[in-house]
């Protein structure tokens, strides 16, 4: 087992693996064996046929996307969870499971000082849950915000039909939002409307209300809105504070992403920058990119979790239990019926790491995207894109897209560092986002030479 992490944690092989595509099937056989095979040899093959075709997410070379997080108490709590092996569905089905959720929701809330109406701790109706992914967060909250609304739609028009109502229904987000975003409007079977975002890229309480206005003229009924805290290609903040009052003032659900940004809430010092969460309905991020806790760990909380239990509450006799309306059923909040042990995880890295901890992990992940910033800007052939904020670095050649995408090009090609591109408007960037809880100054300054050697080989070429 040691051995298979250390081929895990092997940061001198490429951080892209070079496999093309089909390069497993013919390393194993062409169906399973008969008789069981050894532990030694289904160890070894980890070697020989996994390891070639993985991509070093963990490597402090590896700066593409945004982190996924990685930690020692959060795999042995996974451990432990595959070995306890409940499905948590129902309060009875694994009361620990529940149990230890609710509390952990209060915990990581208190820790982010969430307004107090999100916490269960609160006695109010609000509370949190953990959902797999941030993109199933902005799910939920969609169906939570269209029940609400097609009864409050219901009891003002009732000539209304169902059909009629959601054929009027419209959501907003950033044009910078998440594609996840996009997505659930077409899960949710509603129109997402797309709101210019400012020269920072972020979206205005002035815009949407231009949008929000625009479709009541027009007979629509807006009744959800995303605030990205964050977002994907640049790291920009939309203004909650502008946001929330828009949304509070039409009626219009107030959800907001922040799947990577959310972890730096747990420092006093970022708060500012999620001015106006006691607006919100429902609040989401990402423990599992930024806080060490490994995936699958989307945190979320709902001020007032019926709009979605109802939204998804169909109740067989099989699944009832005596308990019920006690404790929450988490099965109502979420999408899937199963559920995993995920709240141990959360509990191993917050004991273990303490949140001085957790707090110093993030501040070192910004500084040390404020240190590549400088490196930048010291070098006139680079511009920065935009501001710098948490641990995620936007910046080109000066220069045409052309030569900023043969930039990327050359970078990966050489296979050293790995980092994916993004476009606004016409510009085409590069993202150098900070990884690693390994990644030490030593290899922001070697990444930030594989970057600059690229730029000689590209501008000499
Ligand atoms: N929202 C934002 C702002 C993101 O950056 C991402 C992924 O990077 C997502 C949502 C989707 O996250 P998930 O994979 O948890 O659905």
């Amino acid at each position: 087992m040691l051995k298979a992490f250390c081929f895990i944690l092997n940061f001198k092989t490429r951080v892209l693996p070079t496999v093309t595509p089909g390069y497993l099937r013919p390393l194993i056989p062409d169906s399973a064996p008969e008789k069981p095979d050894n532990w030694t040899d289904v160890m070894s093959d980890i070697e020989r046929v996994i390891m070639p075709g993985v991509t070093h997410w963990h490597s402090p070379k590896f700066h593409a996307y945004f982190p996924t997080a990685n930690s020692y108490p959060a795999i042995v709590a996974d451990m432990l969870s595959g070995a306890i092996a409940c499905i948590g569905f129902t309060w009875i089905a694994s009361p620990a499971c529940t149990e230890l959720e609710v509390v952990m929701l209060d915990w990581l809330g208190k820790m982010l000082d969430l307004p107090s109406e999100f916490l269960a701790s609160s006695g109010g109706k609000g509370g949190g849950v953990i959902q797999g992914t941030a993109s199933e967060a902005t799910l939920v909250a969609l169906l939570g915000a269209k029940a609400k609304t097609m009864q409050r739609i219901k009891m003002e028009q009732p000539e209304l039909s169902d059909d009629v109502i959601v054929s009027k229904l419209v959501a907003y987000c950033s044009e910078q939002a998440h594609s996840s975003v996009e997505r659930a409007g077409l899960l949710g079977g509603v129109h997402m409307r797309k709101v210019k975002a400012d020269s920072s890229h972020k979206l205005r309480g002035e815009a949407l209300e231009d949008a929000i206005k625009k479709d009541l003229a027009a007979g629509l009924i807006p009744f959800y809105v995303v605030a990205t805290l964050g977002t994907t290609s640049t790291c920009a903040f939309d203004r909650l504070d502008e946001i929330g009052p828009v949304g509070n003032r039409y009626k219009v659900w107030v959800h907001v992403d922040a799947a990577y940004a959310g972890s730096a809430f747990i420092c006093p010092e970022y708060r500012y920058l999620m001015k106006g969460i006691e607006l919100a309905e429902s609040f989401n991020f990402n423990p599992h990119k930024w806080m060490l806790v490994n995936f699958d760990c989307s945190a979320m909380w709902l001020k007032d979790p019926n709009w979605v239990v109802d939204a998804f509450n169909v109740d067989p006799l099989y699944l009832k239990h005596d308990q019920q309306g006690s404790a929450p059923d988490y099965r109502h909040w979420q999408i899937p019926l199963g559920r995993r042990f995920r709240a141990l995880k959360l509990w191993f890295v917050l004991r273990l790491y303490g949140v001085e901890n957790l707090q110093t992990h993030i501040q070192r992940h910004i500084g040390f995207a404020k240190d590549f910033e400088k490196l930048c800007m010291a070098d006139s052939r680079f511009e920065i894109f935009t501001e710098v904020q948490m641990g995620l670095v936007c910046f080109r050649l000066k220069g045409t897209n052309e030569v900023n995408e043969s930039l990327l090009k050359k970078i990966n090609g050489r296979g050293n560092i790995h980092l994916v591109p993004s476009k606004i408007g016409d510009t085409f960037f590069l993202r150098m986002a900070v990884c690693s809880r390994f990644t030490k100054s030593e290899d922001m300054q070697y990444s930030w030479e594989e970057v600059s050697k690229s730029a000689d080989e590209v501008l000499s070429a």
